[in-house]
This record gives structure tokens, sequence and C-alpha cells, in this order.
């Protein structure tokens, strides 16, 4: 079985008491790399030493989360540029527009999104975008940068068939995680239309745990149940789910 978890913050404090475990775990339901997006300037430096810890393993990338978008974003992705141009990542992400839990800022979101855009153009890196209540408006920012050859994925995607056609057209991926697998999340009808090469796999650790786990602390050994998940919708072989989904996160993704 091969799978890779291409979202993951096992960074953060919640797993800085079993970290190694962790890792250990996921290798073991066969996880062959971990993608790590970066949050904002308080989270680089231990992302950077896990990724250290396992070369080739935990991947990083470099960018800002738009719920970390403040009066001082400037400031923060003068930052995210000045990694980009040293060090080698896997993606400029996470970034994004985010209307559910705050909307103060949304004006510098959006601002912060399109500077993070000519940056991935200027390093030939995808992006990884958050959007949260903001799937058209995202869909729509994204689009001119599409047109210039940008490419990416719309992580945790919980849309409409419609909107997921939308983003696939401008040549971007879903990423889907536990919300996959929750009762009551809506997405088996999109799995069910959308073609495998789109999809790529993901758990958004320490948070959004797939089902039976909804609730808990999220790790990425995890996302075997999210292709379990995908592989049951379709009735397909969850080996072949791993192996289709893993190959789109690698190719998409810088591997360094
Ligand atoms: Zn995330």
């Amino acid at each position: 079985m091969i799978l890779v978890d291409s979202h993951a913050h096992i960074y953060t404090k919640e797993f800085k008491e079993d970290i190694d475990d962790v890792i250990e775990r996921a290798k073991e339901v066969g996880v062959e790399k971990i993608y790590m997006p970066n949050i904002d300037h308080e989270s680089i430096e231990s992302m950077l030493n896990l990724a250290q810890k396992y070369p080739g393993y935990c991947i990083p990338m470099m960018g800002l989360h738009p719920c970390s978008v403040e009066k001082d974003f400037e400031k923060q992705l003068y930052e995210v540029e000045e990694y980009l141009s040293k060090e080698p990542f896997a993606a400029v992400g996470e970034m994004g527009t985010d209307l559910y839990w705050d909307k103060t800022f949304y004006e510098q979101q959006k601002e912060a999104f399109k500077i993070q855009c000519e940056l991935a153009l200027k390093h030939k890196l995808p992006i990884v975008i958050h959007c949260r209540e903001s799937i058209d408006e995202t869909i729509e920012l994204v689009k001119p940068f599409s047109e210039r050859g940008l490419t990416g994925v719309f992580h945790c995607f919980t849309g409409s068939l419609d909107q997921a056609n939308q983003i696939i057209q401008q040549g971007f991926k879903l990423g889907f995680g536990g919300v996959a697998t929750f009762k009551n999340g809506g997405l088996e009808s999109v799995i069910e239309k959308v073609s495998l090469e789109h999809i790529m796999l993901e758990t958004d650790s320490p948070y959004l745990a797939p089902t039976p786990n909804r609730g808990k602390r999220n790790e990425p050994a995890y996302v075997k149940l999210v292709s379990e998940k995908i592989a049951a919708v379709l009735d397909r072989d969850v080996e072949e789910i791993g192996e289709i989904t893993s190959r789109n996160s690698k190719n998409l993704f810088i591997n360094p």
C-alpha cells in the first residue's frame, strides 16, 4: 500500500511529545511522504527542523496562511520571499482566503493571495490553497494566475460538483481529507463523478480527523482511512486509490 499525506501540520505543539511514533505509524500504513504547509512566521523554525530530521519524508512548503494575515502581512510575506529564494520547498502555501473565522482582514487576505501567486510563478512552484466559506471567490482570484500557468491544489475541498469541475478546468487538483469520511460531509457525489487523476489525499493534521477518529487529534497514518472511504464510494481497490492519488501529489509538488 502506497499513500501520501499531501497536507499535514505535524510540526505543531500537538506533536511535540510523540512525533517519532507518529512518523513510525505513518510508515507502517504505507505513507511514503508527508507534505507540510507552513502557517506563519512562528511555525517556520519547527517545520524546518522536522524537515531536516526526516529529509525527503517530511517535506516543507513556504507561505502565509489566510488566518494569519493581519496588519503586518507584508512584513511576513517578505520573510516568505526570503526563504523561497534561499531554500527548496515543495510548494507555496498554505495560502488563501477564509471568511469563516474572521472577515476583518479579507482585503489583506486577497492581497496576500495575489502576492503569493506571483511568488509561486517566479519560483516555478505550485500553490496550496485554503478556502473556507470562500470557494467561489477563490476560484475567481486564482483564474488570472492559472491562465499564466500556475497550478496547485484546493486543499480540504468541501464544495459542490460544479465548483470541483471549475477547479479542475483551471488545472488544479482537489485535496480530500477527513471531511470526505464524515456522514454529513456530502462529498460522495463529488467523489463519484470526478476522475481520480484530479484527487489528492490529505489529513490536515492535527485537525479534521477522519471517521472513526473524528474529534481526536489527526495524524498522517489516518490518511489510510480517507483512501478506504474513497475506495468504498467508487467500489475500487484501495491499493489503486493509494497509488493514483500518491502519484498525483508527487507529480504536483516539487520534491527536493
Ligand atoms: Zn492546513
